[in-house]
């Protein structure tokens, strides 16, 4: 399989040269020559199998640079119970609809099923976790083949950063250097981050807000030389083989959704609802369903910050100013612009680069929007691509957080609640809707409080994190400070 540039530069990569990069050499992202095709004896081959064994089927499509032999004992390591807490590694929870096993209906008897699929029980308890947990493993693999060291740069207000760490722990010829706001993430989530003692992981808390540190990450990247010099690498969501990962768990809801002793058995397709930000894990829901995955809709939810569900009801996709970004309290969906999108408008104009380039390239520069109402391929969004779309506030989450409490004894977080809440707009009878549950609550206790007047449950491998000794040094939002540091430990 090669890859290739939504914005048309002509060169085709395998899986490992595009693993370590980011934007294509154009500005583009990287996307498959094509998408493989799953058909329905395929699917029932897969059913039934262990995650890392269908994660080794499915990536096994899109690499062909990685000997079979060592892709599956990477997908082996990575997705274990240990790791992400239980065999299915992403179970289903039935949150509403018909009950199968006992032939009783229990409440809700009629309904449509509705579903949580668990992704949010890895290390740092959000579904950054599935993606780079195998990230980590595949850096470290492709670094130990090339002979060469990777210093990974980036900026974090919470769950990207944590993720990477985590990932990338005790891993080697890898380093992290991870800037964050001081003081300004959740006790928690800087707990998370700074007890971590491994001596590869450095741990950044700029005197700033989270602007200072993008901005600090982007100008590192623009100094070519240094990048060169010290191998500064980022692992972002724009990174292909992160968004691959994330297909797998769209195989592994539909098979559980349908599965006849305990899901939907008469149901043939599924609907899969994603409280989205930066576009990437639904736009695996996306790249599996051009595999063939009967996918009914994608469902969109954004929070307040709707810059998505705009484009998707009317055409028009308007980047917002810093300005106009709401701090809300799912703030991992908090976004300006969405970084993977661009794939996703790549597949609809039918892969047209010239078109493509016209957009992103030049409206979105010139004038920070483009409007694809009055186009054909517009039409397409909901018939031929299944998507469709909505917006929770604040007061949505803290119903909807209430209201699954009290009624399924499910506590959920503020992401994973307005994924729900758009969710429950779309249910077409007879397929089931899986919500992506993209966080445990313990991340955003706040809210939970506000919403439930209770603390949510701790898991017990987060008692006391608080108090555990941190590791992290303060520097003023300052590039050439941060270069200095960074070069200090490379040296
Ligand atoms: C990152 C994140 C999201 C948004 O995912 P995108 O891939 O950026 O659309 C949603 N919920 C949580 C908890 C996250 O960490």
């Amino acid at each position: 399989m090669l890859y290739l540039s939504t914005r048309g530069h002509t060169d085709r990569r395998h899986f490992c040269e595009i693993l370590l990069e980011g934007l294509a050499p154009d500005g583009g992202l990287y996307l498959p020559e094509r998408y493989p095709q799953v058909d329905s004896i395929t699917l029932a081959k897969w059913r039934g199998l262990p995650y890392h064994a269908l994660a080794f089927e499915i990536l096994s499509l899109y690499i062909d640079d990685i000997p079979p032999a060592d892709l599956r004992a990477i997908c082996r390591k990575t997705y274990t119970e240990e790791v992400f807490g239980t065999p299915a590694i992403v179970p289903l929870k039935k949150l509403e609809g018909p009950s199968t096993s006992s032939g009783r209906t229990a409440a809700g008897s009629g309904q449509t099923a509705v579903y949580l699929e668990a992704l949010s029980n890895g290390p740092t308890l959000a579904f950054k976790d599935m993606a780079m947990q195998l990230l980590g493993n595949l850096f470290e693999y492709e670094l130990a083949r090339r002979g060469e060291e990777l210093n990974i740069l980036g900026a974090t207000s919470g769950d990207t950063g944590s993720a990477a760490e985590y990932a990338m722990r005790g891993k080697k010829g890898v380093r992290v250097f991870m800037t964050s706001p001081r003081g300004r993430m959740s006790p928690f989530q800087q707990a998370q981050m700074f007890s971590l003692q491994d001596a590869n992981i450095h741990n950044i808390a700029i005197e700033g807000v989270f602007d200072d540190c993008q901005d600090i990450v982007k100008a590192v990247s623009n100094d070519l030389a240094f990048k060169r010099e010290y191998r500064i690498g980022t692992v972002n969501s724009i990174n292909w083989a992160r968004l691959v990962a994330q297909v797998v768990y769209y195989f592994a809801g539909y098979f559980q959704a349908t599965d006849p002793s305990t899901g939907s058995g008469q149901a043939d397709k599924v609907s899969f609802a994603v409280p989205s930000g930066n576009f990437g894990n639904i736009c695996a829901g996306h790249v599996a369903r051009m595999m063939g995955l009967p996918i009914a809709q994608l469902v969109l939810a954004t929070n307040e910050n709707d810059v998505l569900d705009e484009f998707f009801r009317t055409g028009v996709y308007r980047v917002r100013a810093s300005a106009d970004t709401h701090e809300t309290s799912s703030p991992s969906m908090d976004i300006s612009k969405a970084s993977n999108f661009e794939r996703f408008v790549f597949d609809l104009l039918e892969r047209d680069a010239g078109k493509l380039n016209q957009l992103f390239g030049e409206a979105l520069s010139r004038d920070g929007r483009f409007d694809l109402s009055g186009d054909a391929a517009f039409e397409n969004i909901r018939t031929r691509y299944g998507f469709i779309s909505g917006k929770s506030t604040h007061g949505d989450r803290l119903a909807t957080i209430r209201d699954t409490w009290e009624r399924f004894g499910t506590m959920i977080d503020t992401h994973t609640a307005d994924g729900l809440k758009v969710a429950r707009q779309f249910v077409q009878p007879g397929v089931p809707m899986v919500v992506l549950e993209t966080a445990l609550p313990i991340k955003f206790a706040a809210t939970i409080v506000e919403a439930l007047g209770r603390e949510p449950d701790r898991p017990a491998k987060f008692a006391g994190i608080e108090a555990l000794p941190k590791r992290v040094t303060v520097l003023p939002a300052d590039v050439e400070r941060v270069k200095a540091f960074v070069a200090a430990q490379c040296g």
